[in-house]
């Protein structure tokens, strides 16, 4: 049986980002991944956003990773090629109503140590942005966007070049406990041993956690799977900055926003309802629902938008829940010694995941 120090599974921008982190410092690294290439689940299919950190309560692991893994992604992209653009974005209010919603997110934004966080008017919005409406915007410089897929093409490269081993069309299906260590089996029959297993497993994160036999429903880690839907427009293209209306009370999602990518594309979204099933078809009845809070903040003829692609979010907060931090564990706690968890990692994971990966470092450093 091949032994190995330490197992990461899952080659998500996560999973990749903590093998590329663990490479340099551990002689025997593998990433093991179900499917036959990496990226094929949530870190392909989002916004491509850089986040700033204003949304997350203070001292929360979401606001301090974003913060920190927005400066890391930024180096990382700037030292390794991958195309992004610190484009900004505009979060705006459309009526007096939200105008108290702003500030205060400008003020949770301060908080988190997000820089440069400017309230401006109606008509400075109008200069950055004609098309866009709005009573008052929160302008966010730090914000940008990144071509996901050069970002993971790169961290795998990373990865390979410092000596992790990366394979793929691994399937986890179970994982025994030995007396020291685990030993997890595939679906190709094969079985590994690993002294130290690293969970990246994005929406199943979970049901690895129970495979080796945590108990997810007492310990509250069991995934709710969130849909987000966008639509594009192929006409408009003279569009700058992300726009972002205020995000949803409830704190489900950041409300149905524009994006650009680097080509200046526009879409918008995502939409945000739990679902059952892991099914990436388009559900083309929230046309509607898009029109109608897209119309708040820019003039849109309806025949112009279309169905574009969508994703799942791996949300630890069920459906009418408080909000949920990014959970990030070695389980001796739970009577797993040297078994660590990253469950949950919803957005901002993407931003957050070079800050992941050296917090995981850290974590693995001390056992
Ligand atoms: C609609 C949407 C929009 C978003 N927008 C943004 C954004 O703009 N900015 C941002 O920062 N974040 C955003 N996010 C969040 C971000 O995409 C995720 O947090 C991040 O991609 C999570 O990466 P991951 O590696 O944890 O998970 P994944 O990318 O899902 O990777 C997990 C991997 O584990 C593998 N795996 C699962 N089970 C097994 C098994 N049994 N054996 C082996 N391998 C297994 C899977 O195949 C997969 O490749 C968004 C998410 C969604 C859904």
């Amino acid at each position: 049986m091949e032994r190995v120090d330490i197992l990461v599974i899952g080659a998500g921008v996560v999973g990749l980002a903590v093998a590329n982190s663990l490479a340099d410092d551990f002689d025997d690294v593998v990433l093991v991944e179900k499917e036959e290439t990496f990226g094929r689940h949530t870190s392909s299919r989002n916004s491509e956003v850089i986040h700033s950190g204003i949304y997350y309560p203070e001292n929360s692991l979401k606001a301090e990773l974003c913060v920190e893994g927005a400066a890391l992604i930024y180096k990382f992209a700037e030292e390794h090629d991958v195309p992004y653009r610190k484009c900004g974005k505009l979060v705006v209010a459309t009526c007096e109503d939200e105008v108290p919603a702003l500030l205060d997110l400008k003020q949770n934004g301060e908080q988190n140590g997000v820089l440069g966080l400017e309230l401006i008017s109606s008509e400075e919005c109008n200069q950055l942005e004609p098309r866009i409406k709005s009573i008052k915007a929160l302008k966010v410089p730090s914000t940008g966007i990144i071509d996901t897929h050069k970002l993971m093409q790169a961290i795998e490269n990373e990865a390979e070049k410092r000596g992790a081993f990366l394979v793929y069309d691994m399937e986890v299906i179970s994982i025994d406990t030995l007396d020291e260590g685990y030993q997890v089996n595939f679906a190709n029959g094969e079985s590994f041993e690993a002294r130290i297993i690293i969970n990246c497993a994005g929406l199943h994160s979970d049901k690895i956690a129970e495979m080796a036999g945590i108990n997810i429903r007492r310990n509250k880690l069991q995934l709710h799977w969130c849909k987000g839907e966008y639509f594009k427009v192929s006409k408009i293209k003279d569009i700058k900055h992300l726009i972002y209306p205020l995000p949803d009370p409830k704190g489900i999602f950041l409300g149905i926003h524009l994006t650009i990518n680097l080509l200046g594309e526009i879409r918008f979204g995502p939409n945000a309802y739990y679902v059952n099933e892991l099914n990436y078809s388009m559900d083309e009845s929230y046309k509607q629902d898009f029109l109608d809070a897209i119309c708040k903040y820019i003039e849109l003829d309806p025949d112009i938008l279309i169905p574009d692609d969508c994703g799942i979010r791996p949300k630890l907060q069920p459906a009418g829940g408080e909000f949920r931090d990014f959970y990030i564990q070695e389980e001796s706690v739970h009577g797993f010694p040297d078994f660590i968890n990253c469950i949950g990692i919803e957005s901002p994971g993407l931003t957050a995941s070079l800050a992941i990966a050296d917090k995981i470092k850290d974590i693995v450093e001390k056992l």
